[in-house]
């Protein structure tokens, strides 16, 4: 990693600034967390700063409260259960910034949780003086909020030029340890299995990976659109008709390392319980929504010749029993393979756990929307900004 870590970092007496993703699903009242699993995310990298005996502020945002101090958006609940996951206080600070919350300057061995990022407009818009103010807190900065690395806000990228380091935190750092793993001289043959609903979300991800895996394997209703590209029958399955052109542009590119499903589970209508049959050619008045066996045979051969998977999105309509079964046949292939594998994804990560397999796959990204981009080979403006080991300051 060419970027600091908080292990670089001297935190002894520091009041480090950790921006943390703490945008966790809440009732509809706003009072209590339906899921903690982000802030266990953190957990590693708060711990270690309160081990190496730095005062600890730490900063998120939550839903969006669109600029605005929104009560039902506020970080108390997580304020509640991140003290009873570290059994010990947390204050929560009235605001971001302000003289109130300077004033609340945790002293080493101490949380300061601030109050929602975004209930001021100036977090979105990268504004430089709010961003100055956020730095006025703290000495250091940390970065563990993965899922939000792809965007640039005061609190991810503004305030890093008003203080003199700016490192990951562990999350941060296992994620891009795991994505630069897979797609920077990866073991190989190496694997991209690409499901999902549309080929216009993924078409950057094709082409950043035609260029660095052995095979790209398609599924998901994206799989109909390289179809109709080669001309072949895909009845009423859905197809993106203004995408076509660029995905025989792609399957030209890819040459033979872009696999397409060789038979398809079909349905008349896409309900629970719909007769289905499978079928190597669609019907015009058939729906595809699911990987076939006799491609589930193929990919499986393949993904258990890999030594490095990397998959995103389902290869059927999955929430739709038994159309997950394509899905959940591959998934256990890749758990199977041995291969290093990297999961991104909300709808991927769902099918990995229907599976029963969470527990063999080698990393399941957190951050939906980062680890897209970064399979795409887009810069993340969040890492971007971190301080280089090299020009460490
Ligand atoms: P994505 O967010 O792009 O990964 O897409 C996930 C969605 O694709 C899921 O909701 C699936 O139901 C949907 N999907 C996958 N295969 C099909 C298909 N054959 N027809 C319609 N939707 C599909």
């Amino acid at each position: 990693m060419p970027k600091l870590s908080i292990k670089d970092l001297d935190l002894k007496d520091k009041t480090v600034f950790i921006r943390v993703d703490f945008n966790v699903p809440l009732t509809p009242e706003g009072d209590e967390i339906t899921s903690d699993k982000r802030i266990r995310a953190s957990l590693p990298t708060i711990q270690y700063a309160l081990e190496h005996c730095a005062g600890v502020i730490l900063a998120s945002h939550l839903g969006r409260p669109k600029g605005k101090p929104n009560p039902k958006m506020s970080l108390a609940p997580v304020a509640k259960r991140l003290s009873e996951l570290l059994g010990k206080p947390v204050t929560l600070a009235p605001d971001c910034v302000g003289a109130d919350t300077v004033a609340l300057k945790p002293a080493p061995g101490e949380i300061l949780l601030l109050e929602n990022l975004r209930f001021h407009a100036e977090e979105e818009a990268n504004d430089p003086a709010f961003s100055k103010n956020l730095a006025a807190l703290a000495d250091v900065y940390v970065n563990d909020a993965f899922g939000t690395a792809h965007r640039a806000h005061a609190s991810t990228v503004g305030i890093v030029s008003h203080l003199p380091l700016a490192a990951a935190g562990l999350l941060m750092h296992r994620e891009l340890e795991w994505l630069t793993r897979v797609t920077q001289d990866p073991e190989r043959p190496s694997v991209a299995l690409l499901g999902g609903a549309k080929v216009s979300d993924k078409i950057e991800i094709i082409q950043n990976l035609i260029a660095i895996v052995d095979k790209l394997l398609v599924g998901g209703a994206m799989a109909y659109t390289f179809l109709r590209a080669r001309d072949e029958p895909t009845g009423r399955s859905l197809v993106e008709e203004d995408k076509v052109d660029l995905a025989s542009h792609l399957l030209r590119t890819a040459g033979d390392k872009l696999m397409l499903p060789v038979d398809h589970v079909v349905v008349r209508e896409v309900k629970p319980g719909a007769d289905s049959e499978v079928v190597r050619v669609i019907a015009a008045d058939q729906i595809g929504v699911d990987i076939g066996p006799n491609t589930v045979e193929e990919y499986t051969k393949i993904i258990r010749e890999a030594r490095t998977v990397i998959w995103n999105g389902p290869m059927g309509i999955f929430e739709m029993p038994p159309f997950d079964e394509g899905t959940v046949a591959l998934a256990k292939a890749v758990a199977d393979s041995g291969a290093i594998s990297l999961v991104g994804g909300g709808d991927s990560e769902k099918a990995i756990k229907t599976a029963g397999v969470a527990e063999q796959i080698s990393h399941v990204s957190t951050g939906g929307g980062a680890s897209l981009e970064f399979l795409a080979g887009m810069e993340l403006p969040g890492v971007a900004a971190l301080t280089d080991k090299a020009a460490r300051r």
